[in-house]
């Protein structure tokens, strides 16, 4: 089986539609497949709008619901002739009239919950899947739309929930061995054991992919989305980018939590257990090879891979000349920010120890300052730390690819094409693992930076 997993640019309008629907059916002419659909491009979005206009009584979702309402008759009459496609205008407005009943009770609660959130956004993908279904079965191809919360289980982290592995996989066979020609699975969503909505992080319909692929020990996922694939950097800043063929899934996995946004960074972990390769393809220009992500891909040339980026990042400098040899004070400056639930994306600490550094979110940035305070109160009473030091408006930067494992004179280029373009380089990171070389800059040299570097290697 192959997974083939369309983004919401895929299914935005009729005209994508169908040409999905084309991909679907050369594909299913070659392998069994399974598909699974995000929301229509936007539909997430204003899907959480309305939750947010509710919650303040602001009765203009009525008139977004009708709207959403006519965008989806449009939809199926456009694809859907006749009686059949009446049966699915009706399914879609029985739905979003339960989602206007659901709005009402956040109106009267005042409130829109985690939870109600997650079930209030879960409509989006439910109705693309049920709009595909019915289109495939209209032109002739047997499919049915499959709710993923039947089959894919989590913990109760509204918005970001784990998922059960070995609960789930088998779910995923049982009900996929039922299904009479294509399922088309609702990507994103999943439910816990007691039935509630939950579900897996924004973008979360490749993570769908991949579980549902390594649920059946797929040959092959499919990510198909609006571009050629991933590409070597930011083509909105830096000229002469292009697509990269091949890369390993370590690779991938660095860059897509680097912000290059084509895949969700999830995405590989079932497959990397499964040895599953991913392709990213585009539904734009279907014959384009597009990227292949798989654990051994075929080295190129350069010496670097990808370049990815963070915006909006900050740092906090932990400084004191009383933390020389003094056990415990990393583990508490991250326990402390762990409690306060600031993410740390990049620390580096010198061997003086004289200060320790930590790269967080800008928007973090205020909880984090009042957590290491609290928790570091007493040495700042001792003098033992003398100062935090809170610098925003960074962006982080980072260089990317296996070939720069025992590699001389990779950080070396690096750093002097950032020197000579004058870039100010405020903390370096790099891992033993070799893959990933990181860097802060101040946002006003983040473009020239990624221009420099991607000149100097690729
Ligand atoms: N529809 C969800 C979102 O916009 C999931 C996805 O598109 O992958 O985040
Ligand atoms: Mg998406």
């Amino acid at each position: 089986m192959k997974v083939m997993k369309f983004g919401g640019s895929s299914v935005k309008d009729s005209a994508l539609i169908c040409r999905v629907g084309d991909i679907v059916k050369a594909s299913v002419e070659q392998s069994d497949i399974a598909v699974v659909l995000s929301a229509m491009k936007g539909i997430t979005d204003q899907l959480i709008d309305l939750t947010l206009l509710a919650e303040k009584g602001d009765q203009s979702y009525h008139d977004l619901v009708r709207m959403l309402k006519d965008r989806k008759a449009r939809a199926v009459q456009e694809l859907i002739p006749g009686d059949k496609g009446n049966t699915t205008r009706d399914a879609l407005f029985t739905m979003l009239d339960e989602l206007e009943g659901m709005l009402h009770g956040i109106e009267l609660v005042k409130e829109c919950s985690p939870r109600s959130h997650d079930l209030a956004v879960s409509f989006g993908e439910r109705m693309s899947c049920t709009l595909f279904a019915d289109y495939l079965c209209s032109s002739g191809i047997e499919a049915m739309m499959i709710d993923a919360r039947q089959m894919i289980r989590t913990d109760d982290n509204h918005k970001n929930a784990e998922v059960y592995f070995n609960r789930t996989y088998p779910l995923i066979k049982e009900k996929l061995a039922d299904v009479k020609g294509i399922p088309v699975i609702t990507g994103f969503i999943a439910s816990t054991e007691e039935g509630v909505t939950t579900t897996l992080g924004r973008n979360g319909s490749d993570f769908t992919a991949s579980i549902v692929a390594a649920a059946e020990d797929a040959e092959a996922v499919e990510i198909w989305t609006d571009v050629d694939g991933v590409l070597s950097a930011d083509p909105r800043v830096v000229d002469g980018t292009f697509v990269i063929d091949e890369i390993s899934i370590q690779e991938a996995m660095e860059l897509s939590y680097f912000g290059a946004e084509v895949i969700h960074p999830y995405t590989m972990l079932p497959v990397v257990e499964k040895d599953i390769p991913i392709r990213i393809k585009n539904t734009l220009n279907p014959s384009a090879p597009g990227t292949l992500i798989a654990r051994n891909v075929k080295r190129h040339e350069h010496a670097i891979t990808g370049i990815a980026s963070i915006a909006d990042a900050a740092i906090i400098n932990v400084e004191g000349g009383g933390m020389l040899g003094m056990p415990g004070v990393a583990s508490r400056v991250f326990s402390a920010l762990a409690k306060a639930k600031v993410n740390i994306i990049m620390i580096s600490q010198a061997s003086s120890e004289h200060s320790i550094c930590v790269v967080i979110r800008q928007a973090e940035s205020g909880r984090a300052l009042s957590a290491l305070k609290e928790e570091l109160e007493e040495e700042v009473k001792t003098r033992r730390i003398q100062n935090f030091d809170l610098k925003e408006n960074l962006e982080i930067i980072a260089v990317i690819g296996e070939n720069m494992r025992g590699t001389p004179g990779i950080s070396g280029k690096l750093f002097k094409s950032l020197g000579d373009a004058g870039v100010n380089v405020l903390v370096i990171a790099q891992g033993s693992s070799e893959r990933n070389i990181s860097f802060v800059v101040s946002k006003n040299d983040r473009n020239k930076a990624l221009r420099v570097v991607h000149k100097a290697f690729l």
